[in-house]
């Protein structure tokens, strides 16, 4: 479908081996769709290749989700039974390397209740996040994406069904660096060595604060938090000291800044998909750290909702840097997944931080985190702030200030 075997090949190696990086022995968790069986093969044979004990697949559907959402009760949905929980604590056991494949329907939750979605998704994951704590920084994980027939035609309506799925291909395929010419592992050798050494760079800069500027109405300052990390492209196992990269594709450079000190107002260059509906023309003011007011063209109440979802809703717990010649952006549409949107340009999140840009974050307690300034919500939404003219000051603690982006890029 829009793809030869060959350029899938290549994807599907790049997956394995660049994105989780499966080592011999190690057992792999495969999450697919259904309809991506003949793909989920590919996958598997490439896991054992590459030395795999054992490849496990849990198998999705949309339409299960979306039946389940619509006709079950939010109490049945938000239980976590006792088998789950024992897969949950077998994991914990095997540290499995986790390959996701995102290709979902973007309005596979059309109709259903934002609040019920989030309600359950909080009870399930309260039950779940001491399994979730217990394997985190402990074992590899990407995300990559493949397009399904829904999915292309949300991004390309006007198309048939095949040439808009030959498109998001293209897309696709291009943000991940493969082509049938270039050897992809080589390329993302370079592109993550050029995101390390940006980080680095912000890391020895020690800025206490950022500063926003943008013809659009963009003018917002935020605190950092002293001694949280800038992160990048790739992260460490650190049981097994492997390198991945958890997010195929990836441009950005995030921390985690200090919840509840920023001011000014963030203006968004780009629509928002929240729980399969638009907000559109947007901007966000912030007072003391929370968003106090916000302003939609389109969807005003859906973001009101998402800022009053709970205490750090109002709150940031991202910020991250694109450069605007990001392969995502140049692609110039809007692709109703995360994965991709937040690589387009520089953006801030609404929710909850990282506690691993912590210095000893991967074995803090939430509440722990909290102290230290890591916002706590349910909610963790990216927002596209990097106007083509946006400019950045880091400050330092001494006052000084530095260039960091100007014009949309990298100063
Ligand atoms: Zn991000």
């Amino acid at each position: 479908m829009g793809i030869n075997e060959k350029l899938l090949q290549k994807y599907a190696e790049l997956i394995v081996r660049t994105g989780a990086n499966v080592r011999r022995g190690q057992v792999v968790q495969l999450v697919i769709s259904v309809e991506l069986h003949a793909f989920a093969a590919m996958l598997m044979e490439a896991c054992y290749q590459a030395g795999a004990k054992k490849v496990n697949v849990d198998w999705t559907y949309d339409m299960q989700s979306r039946l389940n959402y619509l006709y079950a009760e939010q109490e049945t949905l938000a239980a976590v039974l006792p088998w789950e929980e024992a897969k949950m604590k077998q994991m914990t056991e095997d540290l499995p390397c986790r390959i996701y494949i995102a290709s979902e329907d973007p309005d596979a939750m059309r109709g259903v209740d934002p609040e019920k979605l989030s309600a359950v998704a909080r009870s399930r994951s309260t039950v779940l996040k001491p399994y979730r704590n217990a394997i985190e920084g402990k074992h590899q994980w990407v995300i990559a994406a493949y397009p399904s027939v829904k999915w292309a035609k949300k991004c390309f309506p006007e198309l048939e069904d095949g040439e808009a799925v030959g498109r998001l291909w293209d897309a696709i395929l291009k943000t991940v660096r493969v082509d049938e010419q270039t050897d992809p592992v080589e390329a993302w050798k370079k592109h993550t060595a050029f995101i390390e050494q940006k980080a680095t760079w912000l890391n020895e800069q020690g800025f206490s604060s950022l500063r926003y500027r943008s013809a659009n109405g963009t003018d917002f300052s935020v605190e950092l938090i002293p001694g949280a990390r800038w992160e990048g492209a790739g992260a460490v196992n650190s049981v097994n000291g492997a390198f991945y990269i958890p997010n195929m594709p990836t441009e950005e450079i995030f921390t985690s800044p200090a919840a509840g000190k920023c001011e000014g107002t963030l203006v968004a260059v780009k629509p928002l998909s929240w729980h399969s509906q638009l907000i559109e023309d947007f901007s966000i003011t912030f007072e003391n750290g929370r968003a106090v007011s916000c302003q939609a063209g389109k969807g005003q109440e859906l973001l009101e909702k998402m800022i009053h979802m709970d205490e750090g809703a109002a709150m940031l717990g991202e910020v991250a840097l694109v450069p605007k010649e990001s392969p995502v952006n140049q692609c110039g549409f809007l692709f109703y997944e995360t994965l991709f949107d937040e690589n387009a340009c520089c953006h801030c999140a609404l929710g909850m931080g990282f506690k691993e840009v912590l210095p000893g974050g991967d074995d803090m307690t939430t509440e722990q985190a909290q102290a230290c300034g890591i916002n706590d919500s349910i909610i963790h939404v990216d927002f596209m702030v990097g106007a083509d003219d946006l400019s950045i000051d880091g400050i330092r603690p001494d006052g000084t200030t530095v260039p960091v982006f100007r014009n949309g890029t990298w100063a």
